[in-house]
């Protein structure tokens, strides 16, 4: 990352609303950070530079455990450069790169070329996923001690998923020898035929369908191998009212955390009427009653957090009828203000638990952040709960445009994103200045 050394200066962050379920604060106070890292919560706080955020809210800042910023092959969509640049304007201060790029994340050589650039050209702590099986084909394993010693974080098949339940066994049980745990895409390409949920809107609009069978049989599998193995587990991207309550049902066996999108939370089917490629995404938008039994899970923690599979696309694999469109939205910039728009301010999720599912939950499971426990570094994130606005092209920072939200009116936005210390988003400057 650029310039961020864990000598920066200090900051005072003053009279903040700071709610951090980590430990429990939900109070206006003080935030001083030195040397990169939160060095006291209280009240009258100075320091030799001094931020006012009243009436702004200030959260742990977010982590994405599930990100495609095309890098390496396709910097036309996104680079390190242009991803970080959108998780910190989403308040996001850590993300991991998934590995289904080209070439595919699958070599020690690409994890530390991956890293070295994100040492160079990240905004934000980034961390890299690299490949379960060669070339993502469900084949050959991947050298994951080697992959381990070069730095991945985590191995998956992103994308694709794994399709035999023999090979996906072999994988964990390897996957646990090296010590890295397995973000796992579930899906059954014998059941996904389609392109869209398979019910009463596809068969309106007369899109082929793919049953939500082709999310739950590969979930169960997977959870069932997740006990049997004990190889540390994550199950993302959960979208269906079936797959959350198997999550439930196996969570005292198995060594497993689980997450869902902004958009299963908040979107459902009925935007595939437009026939637009814009709304195609894997899994596909659901119905109602599996979006609102997968708000339920989230609410009551059967599902640990929220990931945005934040998966740009150029406009020409978009701008296409919803067959011929390629799957994937963008996610980092509009999570939190849909989230909030549609769950918290409804009623539906209270603002706790949706920073705890943004910041303290994915902190944990990455290692690092989720936290402004003293000591913690300092990675932060700044919110105007008021500020309405509409999502554009024009206000993006991603190199793509395909979010789904385009056009909508959301209220809440993230105005601050500290990492180490460091603002790398500031669009307070209307609201406080820094003073020196
Ligand atoms: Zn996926």
């Amino acid at each position: 990352m650029t310039s961020r050394n864990g000598r920066s200066h200090e900051l005072v962050i003053r009279h903040a609303r700071v709610l951090d379920p980590s430990t429990g604060l939900d109070a206006v106070k003080d935030v001083r950070i030195s040397g990169g890292r939160v060095a006291e919560v209280g009240d009258d706080l100075h320091g030799t530079r001094e931020l006012g955020a009243d009436g702004l809210y200030l959260f742990p800042g977010f982590v994405d455990v599930h990100a495609h910023w095309r890098t390496p092959g396709r910097e036309d969509e996104e680079t390190i450069e242009s991803g970080s640049a959108s998780a910190a304007v989403g308040g996001f201060t850590g993300v991991v790169m998934m590995p289904n790029t080209d070439p595919v994340v699958d070599k020690p050589v690409v994890v530390s070329g991956l890293l070295r650039r994100i040492e160079q050209e990240s905004r934000v702590r980034a961390y890299v996923s690299a490949a379960l099986h060669v070339g993502l084909k469900g084949e050959r394993l991947t050298e994951m001690r080697l992959l381990k010693e070069a730095g991945a974080l985590c191995v998956s098949d992103d994308g694709l998923g794994t399709q035999s339940a023999g090979v996906l066994r072999n994988a964990m049980l390897y996957a646990s020898s090296a010590g890295l745990p397995v973000l796992l895409h579930c899906e059954d390409h014998t059941l996904a035929t389609g392109v869209v949920h398979d019910g009463t809107a596809a068969a309106l609009a007369g899109i082929p369908g793919s049953p939500a069978s082709a999310e739950d049989v590969a979930t169960a599998t997977a959870l069932v191998l997740a006990t049997e193995t004990g190889a540390k587990s994550h199950i993302t991207h959960i979208s269906t009212g079936l797959s959350a309550a198997l999550v439930r049902f196996f969570a005292d066996h198995a060594d497993v955390t689980s997450d869902t999108t902004p958009h299963h939370l908040t979107l459902t089917d009925d935007l595939i009427s437009s026939l637009e490629g814009t709304y195609r995404v894997n899994p596909p938008l659901r119905p109602e009653d599996h979006r609102d039994a997968v708000t339920d899970a989230l609410r009551d923690g059967t599902l640990d957090f929220v990931a945005t599979d934040h998966a740009p696309h150029a406009s020409e694999e978009k701008d296409l009828p919803l067959e011929q469109a390629a799957p994937g939205f963008l996610g980092h910039e509009t999570a939190f203000a849909a989230l909030h728009t549609e769950l918290v301010l409804t009623g539906k999720l209270p603002l706790a638990r949706l920073v705890e599912a943004m910041s303290c939950a994915p902190g944990r499971w990455v290692g690092e952040g989720g936290s402004l426990a003293v000591g913690s570094p300092a990675d932060l994130t700044l919110v105007d709960p008021s500020e309405e606005w509409t999502v554009d092209r024009g206000s993006l920072s991603s190199r793509s445009w395909n979010s789904p939200y385009l056009g909508r009116r959301l209220t809440g936005r993230v105005v601050g994103t500290i990492v180490g210390g460091e603002l790398v988003l500031d669009r307070t400057g209307a609201k406080f200045g820094v003073r020196a």
